[in-house]
């Protein structure tokens, strides 16, 4: 139901920046996945943000449920984290040095998350996730890396192997400039198939360095872990001397406290997290065991930097949102999302669309299958053109769903009766167009 002319409509300021971007930037954004390339159209280039709303530089107000892929966990623009960040930036803006504030977010991530005894910190998720696979290989001697399709780690070259996020989302198997002996390290599984896990083990015998997974995958769509595998990883990484990796970038601080641990449970090795750790600014950490951690420089031979790590702005807003997150702030995330999905599925229900909700604590997709989803193939069996028709009668009525059937949705403690109702609204028009 999507049309060039009625984008041109409803969103001329964005369409001229994104006409004048494509000819200064790469495809006209800064991370693909924000072209709209799989559902089709314009990108809405946002110019503020306010609890659960945004706004496009063509005046137009959106109930956002993508949170910048996560870290607004408690809306844009909180008067704490905004306070936190002005009174940092009056301080000055990076000094190269160690500061007190990075000493305070440390404890506050070890405090909180139980297997992290030293944690280290750095400016992306990408950073966090490359810098614990060196880790893992400094301290193992190993070189093997056994990662699952669909999980996505960051565009770190070893893991761009049938990754999700942006890379499912375009359909690409790798990508080049990855060489051959890079991807060639890396054991790509199946998701939730610990037979898969056991057999690499035993085809590559004092190879494997690492087990890396996404603690909950949501970068092919929401995946929940069948229960048992997150531990069964954990013991035959234990069993064969490699290390288990969590990454727990989109659900660390998210799910609980304490990530999908606190709900789960299982110890790993090392944690890599982001997004919501960094309150909106770029800040993430890697964090574990302090026998493995202390190999990191200048503690032990493992070379790890960064000339921004711990800057004092990302560090204060971090601490600002991560003090505020709660167990009340943690329940109404849970009960938002509840009433979200349960609104979503019934208006998909009413006009006969096979979908399947797919959820672990408050992080959701809707995959248009009438089957459950245990890994990415079963992922990429859904109805994408039925996504892109929903996802289009959303945002022609305000609410903006992540553009790909492929990511996670996102709320906020923000998310109040009011964008709840906006939702509702816009829900029997999208699920009719999705019909
Ligand atoms: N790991 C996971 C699970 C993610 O979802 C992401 C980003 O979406 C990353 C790592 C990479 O983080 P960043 O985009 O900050 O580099």
């Amino acid at each position: 139901s999507y049309s060039a002319e009625s984008a041109q409509s409803v969103a001329p300021v964005s369409q001229t920046l994104f006409t004048r971007a494509a000819a200064v930037t790469p495809g006209g954004v800064n991370s693909p996945v924000r072209a709209f390339g799989a559902v089709g159209g314009t990108p809405r280039f946002m110019v503020s943000g306010a609890g659960p709303y945004l706004t496009d530089a063509d005046g137009r107000e959106y109930v956002d449920l993508v949170c910048s892929w996560g870290p607004m966990i408690l809306g844009h623009s909180h008067p704490a984290v905004l306070e936190a960040v002005r009174a940092a930036v009056e301080r000055g803006t990076s000094f190269g040095t160690p500061t007190p504030g990075e000493v305070e977010l440390a404890e506050e991530i070890v405090s909180r998350v139980a297997p992290v005894e030293r944690v280290r910190l750095v400016s992306s998720g990408t950073e966090a996730t490359m810098s614990a696979i060196r880790l893992a290989r400094g301290f193992t001697g190993r070189a093997k890396v056994i990662k699952f399709a669909g999980c996505y780690h960051g565009h770190v070259d070893a893991l761009l192997a049938a990754a999700g996020s942006g890379v499912a989302t375009f359909g690409l198997p790798d990508t080049p400039g990855v060489t051959g002996a890079q991807a060639g390290e890396t054991v790509v599984l199946p998701y939730n198939d610990l037979a898969a896990v056991r057999a690499a083990f035993e085809a590559n015998p004092g190879e494997i360095a690492c087990v890396i997974t996404e603690a909950v995958p949501g970068n092919m769509g929401v995946v929940p872990p069948r229960p048992g595998f997150n531990q069964g990883l954990k013991d035959l990484c234990a069993q064969h001397g490699a290390l288990l990796i969590s990454d727990e970038v989109m659900t660390g601080f998210r799910i609980s406290g304490a990530g999908w641990f606190g709900v789960e449970g299982v110890v790993p090795d090392l944690i890599t997290f982001g997004k919501v750790m960094g309150g909106g600014f770029p800040a993430a950490a890697f964090g574990g065991r302090a026998d493995v951690m202390d190999r990191l420089a200048p503690a032990g031979p493992v070379y790890q930097a960064g000339t921004l790590s711990g800057n004092p702005v990302a560090t204060a807003a971090g601490l600002a949102q991560l003090r505020l997150l709660d167990d009340a702030a943690y329940a109404r995330l849970d009960a938002t999302s509840a009433e979200l999905r349960g609104l979503a599925s019934e208006a998909l229900a009413k006009e006969g669309v096979a979908h399947t909700v797919s959820a672990a604590g408050n992080m959701f997709s809707i995959f248009f299958t009438a089957d459950e989803v245990t890994d990415f193939a079963g992922a990429k069996r859904q109805d994408t053109f039925r996504y892109t028709a929903f996802f289009h009668a959303m945002l022609e009525r305000g609410v903006y769903l992540p553009p790909s059937a492929f990511e996670a949705w996102f709320v906020s403690t923000a998310h109040d009766e009011r964008a709840l109702e906006r939702i509702a609204a816009a829900l029997p028009e999208a699920a009719r167009a999705a019909a």
